[in-house]
């Protein structure tokens, strides 16, 4: 199982993370923050699981490439 995780107030909305895994992020034309799509929301914390493995890979480039470090991606 995938699971995503984003910090969403702590996004700069630099965008790179919809660059490298637009089936999991988007930019919010409200706010100009990314939104993780699908996700649920705990205080602040959005979350997706995922049993398809597929997209873990552009996950994780999303993850190291996020400048405020706000995106976990942890398969378990
Ligand atoms: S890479 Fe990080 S800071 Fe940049 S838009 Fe995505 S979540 Fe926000």
């Amino acid at each position: 199982m995938i699971v995503i995780t984003l910090q969403r107030a702590k996004c700069i909305g630099c965008n790179y993370c919809v660059e490298l895994a637009p089936e999991q992020f988007q930019m919010s034309k409200k706010d100009g923050k990314s939104v993780l799509l699908h996700s649920s929301n705990k205080k602040g914390f959005y979350t997706i699981k995922s049993p398809d493995e597929s997209i873990l890979e552009n996950s994780i480039k999303a993850k190291e490439a996020c400048p405020v470090k706000i995106i976990s991606v942890k398969n378990i």
